[in-house]
Formats: C-alpha cells, structure tokens, sequence
C-alpha cells in the first residue's frame, strides 16, 4: 500500500492516470448503486390509505350522502411519508332512503399492484315519528263528564304509519301522546284541557291525621268538602271509603273520592288513629291467695253469699248479668262492702253476643250501664261468657282472638278461671254442695293463686262456700277480689 501511495506521488500526470480516476469513479456509482437499491428495499414503499371521518360513520336516513373522503399516499419505513397522492377510485354506493350498512371500497395501484380499503355507513333512521291530533289541542271539556278522545294519527318517515301504536296516558291535567319509531325515535304530543267544570278540590273538616281513644261510640267524621277551582260545589258527590273500628287500636284510612262519568277518580284521605286504653300489667300476689269468682247473678242467693262474705271479711268478684233485674241492688250491696264488680253479660246468649263484634259490645255496654246505675263507678274488669277459650262462639270464626284484644284495647281486662267448682254443668259438673267443696278445694290445692268459678244462681253452690273459706283460712290463703292488675288466669284462645 505505502509503495502504491508512493507511485501515485512520484508518477502524477499521463494517460494511465486518467484511466485509473475513472475505474475509481465507476466503483463510486457502483457502490452508491447498491446501496441505494438497499436502502429502497429495507423503505418497502407501498400506499397508505388516509380515511377521513374513520372506518364506520352514519349517515341521517334521507340526508343526501357526502363520503368524506379517502386518500393515498406513498409510505416508506426509512423515507416516510410521500407528498403525492395517487389517485383512488370508490366503488358501491349508499342510498339514503333506505336505512341499513353500506359498505365503500377504494382502491389505488402502484407498481403495477392494486391496494384496497373499505368503509361502512349506516345509514339510519333518527327523524321522529310525527303526531297529529285531531281537532284542537286545547280541549273544552266538563271534568264530571270526561273526555272522549277526539282522534290522532302518527307518521314515521322511515315506519310509515304508526298511528296504531300511540299510547295516551293522563298527566295531571294533561293527555300525552307518545309513539316510538322501529329505531326508537320518540315523539310526544300533549293536548292541555281548558275546563268548564274542572277536576274536584277536596279539602278536609277538622285535622287530616285524626286520633282518637279506643271507645265504643262510632267514629265520627268532620267530613269533607269538594268544589271545582270555578267553585261549582261537588260535595254531594263525595264518597267515602273505609271504616274506622272505634274499639279496635290501629291506624285508619278513609277515602274521599269523586269518579267522573268515564271511570276517572280524583281523592284524598285522612288518617285516624285509634290509640288503645292503658291497661297495667299483672301483678302476681306475695302469697297464697284465692279469688273466689261468682258468675252470672246476681239472682236470689246472691244477699245469702254476701252474708256468708261479711261474716269472714272475705272479699271476692261477681261477673254480673243483666238477667234478674229484681237482684240489682245486690251489685250495689257487693260495691259497698268492697267486692269487685265486673261486667260479664247482660243476656248470656251466646248465638247473640258472638255473632259480631257491634252486638258483643253492645250487650257489654248494657251491663257496664247497670253497674254504674247500682255503683256510682264503672269497671275495668270482665269475662266472656263461656271463658276466652270457648268455642261455642266458633260459629263467628276467630272472633275470640279480636274480642280479647278488642277488649284489652278498650281499657278491660277479661280474667279467665284456673279451679273450676263444677257448679253448672261440665268438667267435674254436680249439683252437690259437698261435692263443689271438694271440687274447688282440690283444684286449690296444688296452686299458689287460685282464681275460682262459681255461680251465685246455684243455691249448692253458695252453699258451699262457708266451707271453702274455712277451708283456705286453715290452709294459709288470703282471699282478695279481683283487680285489673291480678293475675289473670288466661286459657289459650280456641277460635
Ligand atoms: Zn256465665
């Protein structure tokens, strides 16, 4: 290499100079040759296509269609992107007067090589259906009469008619129409009401919550009033729906409404609340304790038992009836030498007095009455005739269960009986005095507190009696009448 560098110093100028420039030159081309060829491969030009607005767009069914658009260019991975556009044709079409996806292929050539591209329009349907009402859409109409639908049509640009599937529906005061096209364009139309008798105004006597103690009189409405906004008076219109149950605790609706001739209600309510009457808790006595229970006198022997109580100071409890008017006075003795009064029936009739609740109360009322004509004080006791567990009231399905509520919501409390004496028939039934002793004094024996059933219109029966408080004297037990918080003895409820 050093003696060649040396030559070309030392021989300069001459014809083989120029021969060896030019051999030098043509390896230059060469190589610059081939290295553009390279770097043209490694680019791999080919076009690329540029969509405007993107690959799938929509078109508005009926809107003239304008593509926006495609070009191609020229694209190299060494050189880049070209600035010439090659010419691209587009073949398919949309038709905008039907809806549904049309598909655009553009295409370019470029080296002899065809390169494509599609896109997609849908075209759809975005034009609401379109109501027309017949007539007017103000409508001149007496509320009390009603509206009669005077008639619509529907039209969808893409549907056609659809007059069929329009729904009317009532809002306040309004009707509103609506129809929903195949793409689900919605329309709605309204036609607002100019009344000549309009839609009833209620308004309410009194308070619109009410609350009220549980009692045997009937509820008693302040009532309602009704006009219309011109002041035409629909008060004798009015109806009322619902009951309020005045023993019975729990919160009342009634109803006021005026329906118009084609079924439309307009309405208000009012609460009442029934609130129950306290009634203590038992209480369960210190010690041994009998109370003797005498039901449905007074009758003849009843001055008799209360001697017999007198002479030992003890006090017991009469569940009284209004059957023997010519004993009443009885009621008034037993008060005064501090026996418990409690009402238990004033006819005993048990197909009567269970037949409903209004007749139970009824005959209840009649006896609590007489007692306070023969007391000077009402009661907060009682029993059912026949005990809370009869079933001779099952004629009246269930109504035990809502008289021993009832009753309990009234502000009394119903005793029922552990030791029963046998004095009127049944378990244990006798007409013995012997045996009504030795009847009550057994069922006493095993208990603690001993509330006794006896009857002061069976004469064995009181007679009996002397003996039994002798009996409980000896054996530890203290007598006491009945009050609303002793303990009472509750059987489990039959019907
Ligand atoms: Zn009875």
């Amino acid at each position: 290499m050093s003696t060649e560098t040396e030559n070309s110093i030392h021989t300069a100028g001459g014809g083989e100079q120029g021969s060896r420039l030019q051999k030098r030159l043509l390896a230059a081309l060469g190589a610059a040759f081939i290295l553009a060829a390279v770097l043209f491969l490694a680019d791999a030009r080919r076009p690329q296509f540029y969509m405007l607005a993107g690959k799938e767009i929509e078109t508005a069914l009926g809107e003239p269609f304008e593509d926006p658009g495609v070009y191609a260019v020229l694209t190299g991975r060494v050189f880049g992107e070209g600035k010439r556009r090659l010419p691209v044709r587009t073949d398919g079409a949309v038709d905008t007067s039907r809806p549904g996806s049309y598909e655009l292929a553009y295409a370019t050539e470029y080296l002899g090589r065809e390169y494509r591209c599609t896109r997609r329009v849908q075209v759809a349907d975005k034009t609401a259906p379109v109501i027309t009402l017949q007539n007017r859409e103000e409508y001149y109409v007496n509320w009390l009469e009603g509206y009669e639908e005077e008639g619509f049509t529907a039209w969808d640009n893409a549907d056609g008619d659809l007059t069929g599937r329009v729904t009317a529906v009532r809002r306040g005061e309004s009707i509103v129409y609506s129809v929903s096209d195949a793409a689900g364009n919605t329309a709605t139309a309204e036609r607002v009401p100019v009344y000549t008798v309009g839609p009833p105004e209620f308004r309410l006597n009194g308070e619109t919550d009410v609350r009220i103690t549980a009692g045997f009189l009937p509820y008693e409405d302040p009532g309602c009033t009704a006009s219309d906004r011109y002041g035409h008076d629909m008060t004798d219109r009015i109806r009322v729906q619902g009951e309020v149950i005045p023993w019975r605790a729990g919160t009342y609706e009634l109803v006021y409404s005026i329906t118009n001739r084609t079924g439309e209600m307009v309405y208000t309510v009012r609460r009442v609340t029934v609130d129950a009457v306290p009634t203590p808790d038992p209480v369960e006595p210190e010690g041994k304790t009998i109370y003797l229970t005498f039901d449905d006198g007074p009758g003849r022997y009843t001055d008799k038992l209360l001697d017999v109580l007198d002479k030992y100071g003890v006090k017991a409890t009469f569940f009284v009836t209004c059957d023997q008017p010519d004993y009443f006075s009885c009621i008034a003795r037993a008060h005064e030498a501090g026996h418990a009064i409690g009402v238990h029936s004033a006819s005993h009739v048990y197909d009567e007095i269970y037949s409903s609740e209004e007749a139970f109360f009824a005959d209840f009322r009649k006896v609590l009455d007489m007692i306070a004509e023969q007391t000077g004080e009402t009661t907060a006791i009682c029993r059912f005739p026949g005990g809370s567990d009869n079933t001779v009231s099952s004629f009246n399905p269930g109504i035990m269960t809502r008289l021993a509520s009832d009753v309990r919501d009234l502000g009394y409390q119903y005793f029922d009986w552990n030791v029963y004496s046998g004095d009127a028939g049944g378990k244990g039934a006798t007409t013995e005095s012997d045996t009504v002793f030795q009847n009550v004094t057994e069922g006493i024996a095993d208990k603690k507190v001993a509330v006794v059933l006896q009857h002061d219109i069976k004469s064995y029966s009181v007679d009996a009696v002397e003996s039994i408080i002798l009996w409980g004297l000896e054996n530890g037990y203290t007598f006491l009448p009945l009050d609303p918080a002793s303990p009472t003895v509750h059987e489990k409820i039959a019907n």
